[in-house]
């Protein structure tokens, strides 16, 4: 179970539309891929994306961090697992991207040398899960096509992106709610775009209209706290935090001052798999459901995601894990099966990845 080497390769996927929010405007997924092989023939497969708008990790920053991680790893056995999730965590400050890709690939070794999934080593059972899907923020239009589309694809919740200008924006929702069925759920995702001031009379203005409105996510920016209980105070419709939340200390933070009702956690932002399990158990101490959320990764890391949310089903009630199903191709043969609304974890050892397709 020692490690013998660790590659990473990018790869980058044609999105089927341009994926469009407050922050950025992105025409095709690319993704490092990390491979970790042990000198007992097992391989482990790990993921992320640069996202430099949410987290600062650009592709080459992510790719120097992977190398500093792997002189730290090499050698090490897997079987010290905690051991060496900390070496991983100590190589290197921040940098999260980097280290989910790599806890990614061990978890996948850790229960592959159990002959287990990763699901089942992570305590979960659950293996059918629905997701919801994003829709862009474009002109009124094209956010109405969208949703339709979406909704005839069996999408019962869609994530409207907003945070363009709320006025614009309270006119976007009325639209598009008119156009579709009633039982269609809506949460809206302002990406830090607006004001505390904003957002209140935008959710004043959705009640005014009678839209229900599942919950706002992430609507000021992400150290504003203050402004997010502000909002807390004024409005019954659920706040969640996003880029509020990316260690479990924020967690903790942003809980303590009942700031938020909902956390969305997502591997790259809290640095892997362990911090997404600490995460979702410091939300149970604070009677907190979460979402469990990607950025435009492919199948290996929003997959482990979904491993995830099966390890933590009581407290993550909600998946955002929508960016396999974003691209035109597929990433990997095995593994989480994205499929429409629908995700079905495989019961292969570990992530059951088989291999990756040829690009
Ligand atoms: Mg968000």
């Amino acid at each position: 179970m020692l490690i013998k080497n660790m590659t990473v390769k990018i790869i980058k996927m044609p999105l089927l539309k341009p994926f469009k929010t407050a922050l950025r405007v992105v025409y095709e997924l690319e993704s490092i891929i990390l491979k970790i092989e042990t000198r007992n023939g097992l391989v482990g497969y790990g993921e992320t994306a640069p996202t430099f708008a949410v987290t600062g990790d650009s592709k080459s920053s992510i790719i120097e961090a992977l190398h500093i991680i792997k002189r730290h790893i090499m050698g090490k056995s897997v079987l010290d697992f905690n051991q060496l999730l900390c070496i991983v965590h100590n190589s290197i400050e921040k940098n999260f991207s980097a280290k989910s890709a790599v806890e990614i690939a061990l978890y996948d070794i850790f229960a592959q040398n159990l002959k287990i999934p990763l699901y089942r080593l992570l305590g979960g059972s659950k293996r059918d899960f629905k997701t919801g899907i994003t829709i862009s923020l474009n002109d009124i239009d094209t956010m109405i096509q969208d949703s339709i589309e979406a909704q005839s694809r069996g999408f019962k919740s869609l994530k409207i992106k907003l945070g363009d200008d709320y006025k614009e924006d309270i006119q976007r929702v009325i639209e598009i709610k008119k156009a579709l069925h009633v039982e269609t759920s809506l949460k809206l995702d302002a990406n830090q775009g607006w004001s505390k001031e904003e957002c209140v009379e935008f959710l004043n203005s959705m009640e005014k209209h009678q839209i229900p409105i599942e919950l706002i996510e992430q609507p000021v920016k992400k150290g504003d706290i203050e402004g997010l209980k502000y909002i807390k105070e004024r409005s019954s419709i659920p706040i969640l935090a996003d880029e509020s939340v990316f260690s479990p200390m924020d967690a903790v933070k942003i809980l303590e001052a009942d700031a938020v009702d909902f956390v969305n956690i997502k591997l790259d932002k809290c640095g892997g798999i362990s911090n997404a399990l600490l995460i979702a158990d410091i939300c149970k101490l604070y009677d907190t459901k979460c979402m469990i959320g990607c950025m435009l990764e492919g199948a290996i890391s929003v997959g482990a995601a979904a491993h995830v949310a099966s390890a933590r089903s009581d407290t993550v009630t909600m998946l955002d894990l929508d960016a396999p199903i974003l691209c035109k191709t597929s990433l990997v043969s095995g593994g989480v099966k994205f499929d429409g609304a629908d995700i079905e974890l495989s019961d292969g050892y570990g992530l059951g990845i088989s291999g990756l397709k040829p690009t």
